[in-house]
């Protein structure tokens, strides 16, 4: 079965459409600025890329467009819409309400809906896909799948704040953690790479990416996570402040004249390495930015592994030890001296870094000694495919 794969923002959308029976990708590609102007990126399997740039004035017409280029005569891989057996939607926010992948319908809709307080930035923006998917493509059956779900394991000391409990019995404020369908995927992978029993297993996922996570996998459960209620909490990110002091907040805010949403918008978009460095919250600038002797870019990056470093330790001890470690997402496939750096100090553990096998990139692979005590992997995470999984799942 052909399976789309929509992954829906405020602007922008991605697609895939993955073959379930090889877990080949048959297309794929996004589209940008919908409600702007519009561009189309499309790359079929073994052709080139195209793109084109045409009004996308909504989500639909967006959607439309994939669809066209999808079953176009010269470039398209399928020969009709019939031949999408099923779409996969990314859902950001499943709340308590979603502890799995489900399918789509309106009682399933509704309930996504009374979870967008917690994410009113993305939970919306999924459902316009959504709901554009259904008009286009009414007899297709679908499936949400939940960046949350995999996190409703964490058990209440590591879901609840510290906080007055009636404000988690009334208003849903504890812990949820993002990524759960990358950090799932790749904690899997990681136990058939290692030939080792899924479900006996202590796993730490450090997902780097733009946006950072780190989970810790107990027994195939996601048992602790470093993001929150939102994505704001843990790791120190691209532009994301991570953890900090609440006081530091108000006391931010009232130097700044900032109101809560002024504050909010530069902790999740103006802080984490980019407001660090001033140079980027792109790792590849801040290496080059460090070659050329800036010592702010350099100290970025080191608070950046430092709180990598800090949540490894603390999920070593949340499962009272570890089996192996896996570095995911945009920097932890690609950048080897990143992975090097956080390794150099987990010694106390028994890690040993192969280096050779240490500067490989964007592929799966054993990145400690075979001596090594907790093993070190590399894993390209592939959050479409694990999507395109769970909606053929559902279907069965
Ligand atoms: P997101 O999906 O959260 O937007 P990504 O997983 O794409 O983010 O990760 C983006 C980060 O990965 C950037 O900081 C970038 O520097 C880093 N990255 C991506 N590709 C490479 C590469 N080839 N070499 C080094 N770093 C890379």
């Amino acid at each position: 079965m052909n399976v789309l794969v929509i992954n829906c923002g405020s602007s922008s959308l991605k697609y895939q459409v993955i073959d379930s029976a090889t877990e080949g990708v048959l297309a794929k590609g996004l589209c940008e600025r919908i409600g702007i102007d519009g561009r189309l990126v499309y790359e079929p399997k073994g052709g080139e890329k195209e793109i084109t740039e045409a009004p996308m004035p909504t989500h639909k017409q967006a959607i439309q467009m994939v669809i066209d280029a999808l079953t176009n005569e010269k470039s398209g891989v399928l020969k009709s819409l019939d031949e999408i057996g099923a779409v996969g939607h990314r859902i950001v926010h499943g709340g308590e309400k979603f502890a799995a992948s489900a399918i789509i319908t309106d009682e399933m809709i509704q309930a996504v809906e009374e979870c967008s307080d917690l994410a009113p930035l993305h939970n919306p923006a999924n459902l316009i896909g959504v709901r554009a998917c259904q008009e286009l493509m009414p007899e297709t059956p679908m499936a949400g799948v939940f960046d949350t779900a995999f996190h409703q394991t964490m058990p209440q000391e590591a879901y609840l704040y510290g906080v007055p409990y009636e404000y988690y019995e009334k208003y849903g404020v504890r812990k949820y953690g993002f990524h759960g369908t990358s950090h799932s995927y790749v904690s899997r992978r990681a136990a058939a790479i290692l030939d080792r029993p899924y479900e006996s297993l202590k796993t730490i996922v450090c997902h780097l990416g733009n946006g950072a996570s780190v989970c810790a996998v107990k027994n195939g459960k996601s048992v602790d996570t470093s993001m929150g209620l939102s994505p704001l909490e843990g790791l120190v990110m691209g532009t994301r402040s991570g953890d900090i002091d609440p006081s530091a907040v108000e006391y931010i805010a009232k130097k700044e004249g900032l109101d809560m949403a002024g504050i909010l918008n530069v902790l999740n978009k103006k802080s984490g390495v980019m407001g660090l460095s001033g140079v980027s919250s792109d790792f590849r600038d801040l290496e080059a930015a460090e070659l050329e002797g800036n010592e702010r870019a350099a100290a970025a990056q080191r608070v950046f592994n430092y709180r990598v470093l800090k949540y490894i330790g603390a999920y070593a001890a949340a499962m009272n030890g570890v089996d192996c470690i896996c570095f995911t997402a945009g920097l932890g496939e690609n950048n080897g001296v990143t992975r090097r750096q956080i390794c150099e100090s987990l010694g106390y553990l028994g890690i040993q870094i192969d280096e050779e096998a240490n500067k490989k990139r964007g592929e799966e692979i054993v990145i400690s000694t075979p001596d090594s005590k907790v093993k070190v992997l590399v894993i390209p995470t592939n959050e479409e495919l694990a999507i395109a999984r769970e909606t053929v799942a559902l279907l069965k």
